[in-house]
């Protein structure tokens, strides 16, 4: 079976691996983790970074840090993984939830429209949503397969409206945008490290800022809110911290980053060279300083029912592939969140099938991916 995105796990892994376990250090205390976090830094560009159980745990730390609080609105794309707008709910809060553009990201022009139509401002600077009377809290934008949407804007309207602009970064490690590293856009940022992420730690995530106060809050929060070294705490804090177990694993995967994102984008690279010429289908947007986090194509017609028949094919010839995100105001938990017009979301998730992209994928698997993809398409699922 050609998998659909696997860890890539030939590095020091199983050396650093062993080391935790021949020095005890495999909890929450120990060498890997301070040295992921300073790897982190260095490679999103921050001065600050945390380390998490997970990206939706770094995504709640960030927004109970910034106050998110019960009865908030938090401005989110409806196109992402529903651990975003979890991490929301977490906080008590709801997702305001917003279009994406062709890149498969929030759509800033409907952020800004919105706010000035949809929003009144209250004489302390609160910006409140006028059909529910709840108060907006927070922009946050996803960088979806490792692009990232127009910041500059987004970073325009947080201030005039004096919100905080978070980044739900999970997919998109070792992303830029004109040039900028990922950590230096939004207050603060949370990637994941889960097993289909461009890095593993088997699972963890990191929040990555520049903030002082806002990362001391973050580290305190996701630390059991301890302050000294007894058991004395000041606050209702979590259980958020990563092992030295997951770090070990991940400093290994760091130590590659660079070599994983070109994999990835070589994989995208073959599957447009190799695909981009078929009729009625497109591939997936790849913005300037993109990962190619993921990759596949986009069928021109068709739904859901017709990328499952694709998938079923492309399995029986050993191929794993799969359709996408189904948007958040589609799902139950989120039926009834305040929600803009959704069209172009809408109109593309059902139409997406993800392709084996793994960083350890051959040239030749590739090759067999591309022949099989042209074969299904071309002969078979109607
Ligand atoms: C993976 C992912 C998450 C969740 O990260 P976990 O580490 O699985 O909790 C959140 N948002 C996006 C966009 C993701 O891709």
């Amino acid at each position: 079976m050609i998998p659909l995105a696997v860890p890539n796990l030939t590095g020091n892994e199983k050396k650093y691996l062993d080391n935790c376990i021949d020095t005890t250090f495999v909890s929450s205390v120990g060498e890997y983790v301070t040295r992921m976090e300073d790897m982190c830094k260095v490679a999103c560009g921050t001065v600050y970074a945390v380390a998490t159980s997970s990206g939706t745990t770094a995504l709640h730390a960030i927004l109970m840090s910034v106050g998110v609080d019960r009865g908030d609105l938090v401005i989110l794309p409806t196109f992402t993984f529903i651990a975003s707008a979890n991490a929301i709910a977490h906080c008590g809060a709801k997702p305001w939830l917003f279009d994406i553009n062709e890149d498969w990201v929030l759509d800033a022009q409907a952020v800004e429209a919105a706010i000035q139509t949809k929003c009144s401002v209250t004489p302390e600077g609160k910006v409140i949503h006028i059909a529910t009377g709840r108060r907006v809290a927070a922009i946050m934008p996803v960088y979806t397969l490792g692009n990232i949407p127009d910041m500059n804007r987004l970073r325009g309207i947080a201030d005039q409206y004096r919100l905080p602009l978070i980044a739900d970064a999970a997919c998109a490690v070792g992303a830029t945008y004109k040039g900028r590293s990922l950590g230096t856009l939004a207050n603060a940022s949370a990637l994941s490290f889960n097993g289909n992420k461009t890095i593993t730690c088997g699972g963890g995530g990191m929040v990555v800022g520049s903030d002082e106060n806002l990362m001391k809050h973050v580290r305190h929060i996701t630390t059991t809110a301890r302050i000294g070294t007894e058991y004395e705490f000041d606050m209702v804090g979590y259980n958020y911290r990563m092992t030295n177990v997951q770090a070990a694993i991940g400093c290994a995967q760091m130590e590659r980053l660079d070599t994983f994102i070109e994999r990835k984008r070589e994989v995208y690279r073959f599957y447009h060279q190799n695909l981009g010429g078929i009729e009625n289908i497109s591939l997936f947007p790849v913005t300037e300083g993109g990962t190619c986090w993921y990759s596949g194509i986009v069928l021109e017609h068709g739904g859901l029912d017709k990328v499952r028949r694709i998938c079923a094919a492309l399995k029986e010839q050993n191929i794993e592939s799969r359709t996408f995100w189904k948007p958040v105001h589609l799902q139950k938990p989120y039926r009834d969140a305040p929600c803009q017009d959704v069209t172009y979301a809408e109109s593309i998730w059902d139409r997406i099938v993800t392709l084996p992209c793994s960083t350890g994928i051959t040239d030749d698997e590739l090759r067999t991916v591309v022949g099989c993809v042209k074969d299904v398409l071309i002969h078979g699922s109607n």
